[in-house]
C-alpha cells in the first residue's frame, strides 16, 4: 500500500474516507485535499482500477488538482474527489450509488460530489436520494445539468485570451485549430470555433464522432495518430490526459496549446519543455475551469442561473491573461505562474483564519 500518511502530509491533504458496503459491493474512497476556501467539490470517478493503490493515487492526485483549479478561478470552493472501484458498465447499480450517497452524506458537506468519468447526471440523481451534498443534477431538478457545453465556452475564452497575448487580437478568425477529441466538450468547441471563423482540423479515435463533425460543420479531419503534428496556430487537447509529453512535444507544429483535457502534460517538466521550444501552454486547469464554475453556480442563494454561470465562465479569459502575463513578467512557465496564483489565494485564506 502507498505510504498513506506520508502521501497525505506530502501533498497537504486534509483527509481520506473509505466507504465499504458489502451488500452492494461499494468500495469507494473520498479524498478531501482542502476545504480552506469552501466545500471540497469534485466529481466521482467510477473506474475499474487494477489495484487499490492505483485508486488511492488517483484520488490524491485528482483532489489536489481540484483545489488548484477552484483557487485559480477565484471560486469559494476547496478541492475534493471520490473514486469508486469497479467497472461502471457492469457493477454500477442504484443500490450501490445510494450507498455511496450515504458515505458522502456522512461527511456533512465537507465534500460535495458531482459526475466525472464513469458517472453521469442520471447517476447523481440516484446519489441525491441519500445526500443533498451533490451537484450537477439535471436542470429540471434545479441543477446545472451537463457542464460540457459550458466548459467548451470556457476553453474558447481561454483561446481568445491566448490569442490576444500572442497576436494582439482576441479575434480567432482565420486561425487554424487542431482539436484532439470531439466528445462532449470537443464537439461543442469545434462548433464555437467554426462560428468564430477558424479553420478546424479534428481527430477522434471514434471515427463516427469525427465524421459527424465533418459532415455537419465542413471541418477537416485527420487520423487520431496525426492530430498533434498538424501545422496550426493552436492545438486543443480535448481527449484524455498526458497527451503532451516529450515524444509528442517533438512533433508539435503549433504556437499554442489550449484545451479541455485534464492533466494534459505527462509531467510538470513538460511545461519547461514546451517553453524551450517556444510553444505557449495555457494550463489545463485554467482553460477547463468552466465545468466547475458552472456547477458552483448551483450553490448560489437563488439557485442556478445559466446566464450568470456563462458570464462567470467567460471570465476565464481574464484569468488566462493574468497567468500568461505573470509568466512573461517573471520569466517562468505558465504552469508555475498558474500554481502560484492558486497558492497565493490559499495562503491569504489561511492567513485570514
Ligand atoms: P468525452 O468522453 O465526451 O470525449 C472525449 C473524446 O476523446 C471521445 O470522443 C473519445 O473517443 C476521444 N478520444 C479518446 N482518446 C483519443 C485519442 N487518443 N485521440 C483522439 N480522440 C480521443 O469527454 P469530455 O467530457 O468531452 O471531456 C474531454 C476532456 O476534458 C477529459 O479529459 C475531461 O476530463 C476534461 N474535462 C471535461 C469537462 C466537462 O465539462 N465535460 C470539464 C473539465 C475537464
Amino acid at each position: 500500500m502507498v505510504q498513506l500518511f506520508e502521501e497525505l502530509a506530502d501533498r497537504g491533504h486534509e483527509g481520506l474516507w473509505f466507504a465499504s458496503d458489502p451488500k452492494t459491493g461499494l468500495r469507494a474512497v473520498i479524498g478531501v485535499h482542502s476545504s480552506l476556501l469552501g466545500p471540497a467539490l469534485g466529481g466521482t470517478r467510477y473506474r475499474d482500477y487494477a489495484t487499490v493503490d492505483e485508486a488511492l493515487t488517483d484520488v490524491l492526485r485528482l483532489s489536489r488538482a481540484m483545489t488548484y483549479k477552484a483557487a485559480a478561478a477565484g471560486l469559494p470552493l476547496g478541492g475534493g474527489k471520490a473514486v469508486v472501484i469497479g467497472d461502471p458498465r457492469t457493477d454500477k447499480t442504484e443500490e450501490l450509488l445510494e450507498a455511496f450517497g450515504r458515505a458522502v452524506d456522512a461527511l456533512g458537506g465537507t465534500y460535495v460530489t458531482a459526475e466525472d468519468v464513469g458517472t453521469t447526471v442520471e447517476d447523481m440523481v440516484v446519489v441525491a436520494r441519500s445526500t443533498r451534498h451533490v451537484t450537477g443534477l439535471p436542470v429540471a431538478m434545479g441543477g446545472s445539468g451537463d457542464p460540457s457545453p459550458v466548459t467548451a465556452h470556457g476553453v474558447l475564452a481561454a483561446m481568445q485570451a491566448t490569442s490576444e497575448h500572442l497576436w494582439n487580437t482576441a479575434d480567432l478568425a482565420g486561425r487554424t485549430v487542431a482539436v484532439q477529441g470531439v466528445g462532449k466538450v470537443g464537439g461543442t468547441l469545434v462548433e464555437l470555433l467554426v462560428e468564430a471563423g477558424c479553420e478546424v482540423v479534428a481527430a477522434d479515435v471514434d471515427r463516427t464522432a469525427v465524421d459527424k463533425a465533418v459532415g455537419e460543420l465542413g471541418i477537416s479531419a485527420v487520423d487520431a495518430s496525426e492530430i498533434l503534428e498538424v501545422p496550426c496556430d493552436i492545438v486543443s487537447p480535448c481527449a484524455l490526459g498526458a497527451s503532451i509529453n516529450p515524444k509528442t512535444i517533438a512533433r508539435l507544429r503549433c504556437k499554442a496549446i489550449v484545451g479541455a483535457a485534464n492533466n494534459q502534460l505527462g509531467d510538470a517538466a513538460d511545461a519547461d519543455r514546451l517553453a524551450e521550444v517556444g510553444i505557449l501552454y495555457t494550463p489545463d486547469f485554467i482553460a477547463n475551469a468552466g465545468g466547475i464554475i458552472n456547477i458552483v453556480d448551483e450553490l448560489s442563494p437563488g439557485g442556478y442561473s445559466p446566464e450568470r454561470a456563462l458570464e462567470r465562465v467567460r471570465k476565464i479569459a481574464d484569468t488566462t491573461t493574468e497567468v500568461l502575463e505573470r509568466a512573461s513578467r517573471n520569466g517562468t512557465t505558465t504552469r508555475r505562474a498558474a500554481v502560484a496564483i492558486a497558492e497565493e489565494r490559499l495562503a491569504s485564506a489561511r492567513a485570514a483564519r
